[in-house]
């Protein structure tokens, strides 16, 4: 297990993990329970973490992440009137996708 990053929210560390493992990269989300216990400890010791398993995919993984983290930031308005940031193709709030 290795320590790929830190991310700024779970919703995000799933979406990164979730992409690797897309790539045949196995990673897990940890440190996700501590969400709950947030305000009790120093907030940059409750984010989620992205781990991988296998030291040996770590070069692929970070050219990934590297990837996954400079998608050009994209806002789109969806039909339900939300309007969708952070680089999401499908809208949080009525699931529908982002039009094409
Ligand atoms: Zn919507």
């Amino acid at each position: 297990m290795l320590r790929l990053t830190q991310a700024p929210n779970l919703a995000i560390a799933t979406l990164w993990a979730d992409a690797l493992a897309a790539e045949g990269i196995t990673t897990s989300v940890e440190r996700q329970y501590l969400a709950g216990v947030a305000g009790q400890l120093p907030p940059d010791q409750c984010l989620p973490e992205v781990w991988i398993h296998r030291a040996g995919q770590e070069t692929r993984a970070r050219e990934l992440l590297h990837r996954l983290q400079h998608v050009p930031q994209q806002r789109w308005l969806c039909v339900c009137g939300e309007l969708v940031e952070g680089g999401f193709e499908q809208c949080w709030s009525c699931a529908r996708l982002m039009p094409r």
